[in-house]
């Protein structure tokens, strides 16, 4: 009955080792079909722009270009090298935030100086291009604790993706609001929104929507991946929502970032206690 006993023990312990194997395979398996799929999007995204340069290049190098139109194709290169140099830094970027070699500078903010500061200096150049911007303060200053840097830079690119994805003339509303317990900044755009069965693949790195992807508009799909990691490490989340009915479509992305006092007066408190 000893022996029995020891054998059933032995086999639990062999069947919990095999599931535990079986996991890290499931998982490695994951993680080579990722890397593979990077790395297909990435010489992907590559190629195109090369193959146009590299014709281009040529193309004046054995004067099939006339004169007159060098200029034409030597912006052409130059967006070129601009779009590749962009694709590149925000490649490594994202593996830096991922990686957490790039740590954020964390300092006491306000919810509301944070919020003028994109909302002033997005303004002049709205007004330049003719494009209604609506700016709303709907609560009042809120402490936060944050990297101004980055944050500013999560509130650019959901900006300047309204812009890029929304017809000219449609309007933007950059929104700041106290939301259950959060500051919450929101970007309304009234452009073509996003279908329903794409949302959950906004956030993942070099997704775009089909349309994005076949319509000409640049990009790489990493900016809301990075703009996602950033909110991640300062405990905050990224969110979009897709507006419906009001005869409009358009979509609200919103950074809501958790605030500093609750943990500040709670530890304040501690040390005050006897
Ligand atoms: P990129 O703009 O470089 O393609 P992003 O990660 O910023 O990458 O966005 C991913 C995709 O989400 C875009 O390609 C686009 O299809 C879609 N998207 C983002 N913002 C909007 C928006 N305001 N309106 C419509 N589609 C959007």
């Amino acid at each position: 009955a000893d022996l029995e006993h020891k054998v059933r023990l032995r086999t639990a312990e062999l069947k919990e080792m095999n599931d535990e194997l079986e996991m890290r395979v499931r998982e490695l398996t994951r993680l080579e079909q990722w890397r593979k799929e990077l790395f297909m999007n990435i010489s992907h995204d590559l190629k195109t722009p090369i193959t146009l340069i590299q014709g281009y290049i040529e193309a004046i190098h054995e004067g099939v270009i006339p004169e007159e139109q060098t200029g034409f194709y030597l912006r052409r290169i130059r967006d070129g090298i601009a779009a590749i140099t962009h694709f590149v830094r925000s490649l490594n970027e994202l593996s830096l935030l991922e990686t957490r070699q790039l740590a954020a500078r964390m300092e006491p903010l306000d919810a509301t100086e944070l919020f003028r500061a994109i909302a002033s200096k997005w303004a002049p150049y709205m007004e330049l291009a003719g494009r209604p911007f609506r700016i709303e303060r709907l609560s009042g200053g809120a402490p936060l604790l944050g990297d101004a840097h980055l944050l500013g830079r999560v509130l650019d690119n959901l900006i300047e993706n309204a812009l890029k994805y929304t017809e000219e003339r449609l309007p933007v509303a950059f929104r700041y609001e106290l939301a259950e317990g959060a500051a919450k900044f929101s970007v309304i755009d009234a452009g073509p929104g996003i279908p329903e069965d794409a949302i959950p693949y906004v956030f993942n790195s070099f997704y775009r929507v089909d349309k994005s992807r076949n319509s000409g508009i640049p990009g790489s799909g990493l900016g809301l991946s990075i703009a996602k990691e950033i909110a991640a490490m300062h405990g905050g989340e990224l969110s979009v929502d897709v507006r419906r009915g009001e005869g409009g479509s358009g979509c609200t992305f919103a950074l809501s970032l958790p605030l500093r006092q609750e943990a500040g007066a709670a530890s304040e408190r501690r040390t005050e206690a006897p």
